[in-house]
């Protein structure tokens, strides 16, 4: 039997709000019913990838945690590798690291200084775009190991927090826009 893949509207009906997560004042986006969704979480990788011929992504680029899911799920169905940009401290062999701005602070984002071959084709994957800072410092760190990115790419983007001014210069999508 052939299922037909999911609108973004029906995956959008099963992304829970949860407010006043993890502080007062964030409405956090809970995708775990999404992901335990056979279908809609498949779909989703679909419509992820749907418009990139196959051949034409050389390792998709996921960011610490949740871009994980997404971006192995997504290279596995390109055909490319998969690269993890982590939080600072996490990855084991030489990084380069990229510090950003937070609310309240910093946070700093790195990646194995030989993750990527310079020229090598990269779609940057994350689950959520709010501020755009995370999504900056990562791809600021595929740019310094000279990989070209071809898409920054969101499931989620919260458009009121006007975090793609921060993603200039590079082709931005998003599935579902609050
Ligand atoms: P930002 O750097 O502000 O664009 O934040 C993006 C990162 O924070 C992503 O990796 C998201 O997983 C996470 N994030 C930020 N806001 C939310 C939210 N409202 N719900 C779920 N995750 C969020």
């Amino acid at each position: 039997m052939t299922e037909t893949c999911p609108t973004p509207s029906e995956i959008e009906s099963v992304i829970r709000n949860i407010p006043d997560f993890p502080k007062p004042g964030i409405q956090f986006k809970d995708i775990t019913p999404l992901l335990a969704d056979a279908r809609l979480f498949s779909g989703c990788i679909d419509l992820l990838t749907d418009h990139f011929k196959p051949g034409t992504i050389d390792a998709v680029v996921g960011i610490d945690a949740r871009g994980f899911i997404f971006a192995a799920a997504a290279a596995v169905k390109l055909g490319a590798g998969f690269v993890p940009v982590r939080k600072k401290g996490k990855l084991p062999y030489q990084t380069h690291e990229q510090e950003y701005e937070l609310e309240y602070g910093t946070a700093t984002v790195a990646v194995h200084v030989d993750a990527l071959k310079p020229g090598s084709r990269v779609l940057l994957l994350d689950d959520l775009l709010a501020t755009g800072g995370t999504a900056a410092a990562a791809a600021a760190l595929v740019q310094r190991l000279g990989a070209h990115i071809l898409e920054v790419s969101f499931l989620i983007e919260l458009s009121f927090l006007h975090g793609r001014e921060k993603l200039k210069g590079y082709p931005v999508r998003s599935m579902i826009v609050y």
